[in-house]
């Protein structure tokens, strides 16, 4: 039986970070589910598929070449991986990713990452619907301005500069889509354990989870 952790929670908690951070710790691979949302998304705006195209968007999403290189994307051979992070993107992601049909298409490919020695799998439902027996879920969150306020930083370390209240506004509306839909929304696994890290540094996080790891109950 391959281990896997599940981090699941809102824009900008600090999913992907602590999930890179607790893989490499235990030498394990990873699963950046959003990025398969956002390369869908980037994939239907190539191809001109529109976000109201449930059918078309699972067909690209089944369609695409993708090939996984560390952490870049490679998309049709092209490395894609900074596009993926443009907020465009990001937010296209949020609005397909509504779409029942979409979901259903990424489903295989997310339960391919599990490979041993064991997986870390960030994004919204890996606990609830895509990893439902992982050895240990966290449910990470952070209030709106801590996220807004990290947002802002990464933005200013690519030189970007952006208003707080745009940004928070933003992850406040994708938090609203990713609660709502129907399929799959964002809400905790029951066996989830909550971890709110606005107070909280990256190695008090990883070594938080690391500890839950290693005191979980054998099941
Ligand atoms: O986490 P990230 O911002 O990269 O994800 C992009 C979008 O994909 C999110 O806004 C969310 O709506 C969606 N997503 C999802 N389920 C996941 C991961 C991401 O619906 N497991």
């Amino acid at each position: 039986d391959i281990p896997v952790i599940t981090i699941d929670g809102p824009t900008a908690s600090g999913k992907g970070t602590l999930s890179a951070s607790v893989a490499a710790g235990l030498g394990w691979h990873t699963l950046d589910s959003g990025s398969l949302y956002r390369v869908t998304a980037l994939a239907a705006r190539r191809a001109g598929v529109s976000v109201d195209d449930e059918q078309g968007l699972a067909a690209t999403a089944r369609a695409m070449q993708l090939r996984f290189e560390g952490v870049r994307v490679l998309l049709a051979g092209e490395d894609v991986s900074d596009e993926l992070r443009d907020e465009a993107v990001g937010m296209m992601a949020s609005r397909i990713s509504a779409w029942p049909a979409v979901r259903a298409a990424l489903y295989d490919l997310q339960c391919g990452f599990r490979q041993l020695p064991g997986l870390v799998a960030d994004g919204r439902d890996m606990g609830t619907v895509i990893f439902p027996d992982a050895g240990l879920k966290i449910f990470l969150t952070a209030t709106a301005a801590a996220r807004a306020e990290r947002r802002l930083n990464q933005l200013i370390a690519k030189g970007i500069s952006a208003s707080l209240d745009d940004l928070r506004a933003d992850l406040e509306a994708r938090d609203e889509r990713d609660r709502t839909r129907e399929t799959a929304p964002l809400r905790p696994a029951e066996d989830a354990l909550r971890l709110d890290n606005s107070q909280l540094g990256i190695e008090a996080s990883v070594r938080q989870v690391v500890a839950w790891w290693n005191a979980r109950q054998p099941f």
